[in-house]
């Protein structure tokens, strides 16, 4: 992207100069090659064309002129298209974290369930200490869990209440 403190003076006088003179160029390069063209369709028999050179001399013009112009514009146009990218560049540049977010928190919190998983369930009976998925203690065969019957979520065998739905076990 181009940085207006690098631009000198004698850089933007020229740049105004090309901005004038590029249109004008196109603009003269445009009527010359209208003029030969009117004067070539509206030859009648074996005419010679009058303004055929015409033809010849706008075309380098109109080059010209469309160098210029880019030359005078192109400054504004890869700013205006910088401006046009930088959003898009930031979107993918978002999408990307987000992704990548969402990817960490899923092996955290993968790692937090495997965590989880080591962690035990004290039977209420005879105090054995189970893994915490356990349905029956491994040390007395107490049954560890009960299915709430209003909701069919697992509570441990003790509770009073359902964890999920909070009705009366
Ligand atoms: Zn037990
Ligand atoms: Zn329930």
């Amino acid at each position: 992207m181009e940085k207006e403190k690098f631009i000198t003076e004698q850089h933007k006088k020229a740049r105004s100069f090309y901005r004038i003179l590029g249109p004008v160029l196109l603009f003269i390069g445009a009527i010359c090659l209208i003029m030969a063209s009117i004067d070539f369709f509206t030859l009648q028999g074996f005419e010679e064309p009058k303004f055929f050179w015409l033809f010849f001399l706008s075309l380098p013009i109109i080059f010209i002129g469309f160098v210029l112009t880019g030359f005078g514009f192109g400054g504004a146009i890869a700013k205006y298209q910088s401006r046009e990218y930088a959003p898009v560049a930031k979107d993918t540049f978002n999408y990307l974290a987000t992704e990548t977010t969402s990817g960490v928190k899923e092996i955290s919190k993968a790692i937090q369930e495997g965590a989880n998983s080591t962690q035990s369930l004290i039977c209420y009976k005879c105090n054995g200490e189970n893994l915490i998925h356990a349905k029956f203690c491994s040390y007395c065969g107490e049954k560890l869990v009960q299915i709430c019957p209003h909701c069919e979520e697992v509570n441990t065998a003790d509770a009073l209440y359902c964890n999920h739905c909070g009705k009366s076990l």
